[in-house]
């Protein structure tokens, strides 16, 4: 399988897959439309293998880390009851009302593995 391709001006893009142009600078511009439906990403990224499929994970992923974070899932806070719409909201919740500042790769687990409306714990 190639390991670079071409965009529509015979610019190289050192990614196989990944879908956009080569900008002036020669840094790769990202075509693809955001998760979120509103727009094309227009992310400009440095034009390498790794930095491009980083970001296509970020991203474009549904299933990736950063976008379970911010995917609407509602849970309440155990504390004080407050409903969190994502895990980004409820960590930020917990630091600044609770001056939590332990280790979040544990509350990510608890968080996830909770059914919808659950008191999660820190
Ligand atoms: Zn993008
Ligand atoms: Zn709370």
């Amino acid at each position: 399988m190639a390991t670079t391709q071409q965009d529509i001006n015979g610019n190289t893009i050192n990614h196989p897959t990944a879908a956009g142009v080569i900008i002036q600078g020669g840094k790769f511009c990202c075509g693809l439309i955001r998760l979120n439906g509103a727009a094309v990403c227009n992310a400009r990224i440095t034009n390498k293998r790794h930095n491009i499929s980083s970001h296509l994970n970020k991203e474009h992923d549904p299933n990736s880390a950063h976008q379970q974070k911010n995917a609407v899932n509602l849970h309440r806070c155990s504390r004080c009851h407050r409903m969190c719409n994502s895990y980004n909201i409820y960590l930020n919740h917990i630091r600044e009302k609770h001056r939590f500042s332990g280790r979040s790769d544990r509350v990510w687990t608890r968080w996830r593995r909770q059914p919808q409306g659950s008191l999660v714990q820190f």
